[in-house]
């Protein structure tokens, strides 16, 4: 890092979002002795969780530890970190970014990688949020094996979570289908469930109880009481951070930025420049580990694009 007139910080690469996205792609540039900060304002999708599965060696950790000990090792490689957010971000005439922080700093970069992720549009109805992570999961691979062989329930409110479902039908044969009062199944795609003794109850929900994190029922509108351990829903998705839109990134219906693959490498932006990876991007499954890879294979394009530069011509 060098520090420029005017109290400015300048690095090679600004990487926005130090999730596992974020960190992985500050290692990569870091072992290329690229000059990285990460700055995190501490607000990570998997935050309600106790715990993430799935990532090789690492299955069971909590979210935290995961990113302490990502940083432990960007650090090993001169990575620097602000624990702040960043509030805005320009790209000036010479092809560099500024960009600039909630603490008042000011950062010049060659290159700007937003791995800023994505929030979780999730339903106002009562105990939704308070059972988010704990007793309502969005992902069966995530947090299924845990509640394996429990009464299970899951919310299909349209077409697109229809197959969701069965994954879920996978994990235990005690399976409510909630549409939550939407019309969803007409009666071929009713039957299909209801053939397997899986059960749908349409009325509207209206709230999800328990205590201490622990699911133990779903309240109908018409005061019934449906016991349940756990519920999965995949909610829709939106931008975390409003930078994407604000540098004229366009934003798909599922709510992520298109990132594009070429010979050079993968996550670049329609802003020459601008690199996009993790759950925000439209070229990684939302997980830990699709998150981790995609920030390890657009930092390592990040160092090429740095290199061709350094060379103005060009990869041969
Ligand atoms: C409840 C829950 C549990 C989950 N459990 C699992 C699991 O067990 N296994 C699994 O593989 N996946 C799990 N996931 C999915 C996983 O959390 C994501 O796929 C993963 O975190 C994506 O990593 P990321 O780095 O892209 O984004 P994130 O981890 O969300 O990190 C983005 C970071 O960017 C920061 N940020 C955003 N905007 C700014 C800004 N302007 N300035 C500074 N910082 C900013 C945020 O504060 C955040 O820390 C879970 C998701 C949820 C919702």
């Amino acid at each position: 890092m060098q520090t420029t007139g005017g109290g400015e910080l300048d690095f090679d690469v600004l990487i926005i979002g130090g999730g596992p996205a974020g960190l992985s792609a500050a290692l990569q540039l870091g072992r290329s002795l690229r000059s990285v900060l990460v700055c995190d304002n501490d607000e990570p999708r998997n935050g309600p969780a106790a715990e993430a599965h799935g990532y090789l060696t690492r299955d069971g950790i909590p979210p935290g530890e995961l990113r302490r000990l990502g940083r432990e090792e960007v650090a090993k490689y001169g990575g620097e970190f602000r624990d702040t957010k960043v509030t805005d971000v320009s790209r000036d005439d010479d092809d560099g970014f500024t960009s600039t922080l909630d603490s008042g700093e000011r950062v010049t970069s060659r290159k700007v990688v937003l791995a800023t992720g994505v929030r979780d549009d999730l339903p106002d109805t009562d105990g939704f949020e308070e059972f988010w992570g704990s007793g309502v999961h969005h992902c069966p691979y995530c947090h299924g094996y845990e509640v394996r062989g429990e009464p299970l329930g899951v919310m299909v409110t349209d077409q697109h979570t229809v197959d969701y479902a069965k994954l879920i039908y996978n994990l235990s044969e005690d399976l409510v289908v909630f549409t939550d009062g939407q019309d969803v199944f007409d009666d071929e795609s009713r039957s299909v469930f209801v053939e397997r003794g899986i059960k749908i109850e349409d009325e509207p929900i209206t709230a999800l109880n328990g205590s201490d994190g622990e699911l133990e029922s779903v309240s109908l509108a018409d005061g019934r009481n449906v016991a349940r351990h756990a519920l999965f829903y995949p909610p829709p998705m939106e931008q975390h951070s409003e930078i994407p839109e604000r540098l004229g990134l366009e934003v798909n219906q599922a709510g992520l930025v298109d990132a594009t693959r070429s010979q050079r490498g993968i996550g670049f932006t329609s802003v020459e420049g601008l690199f996009i990876a993790g759950d925000a991007s439209s070229g990684s499954p939302p997980s830990i580990p699709s998150a981790v890879a995609d920030g390890y294979a657009v930092g390592a394009t990040v160092n090429g694009e740095l290199s061709t530069e350094d060379f103005e011509g060009g990869w041969q």
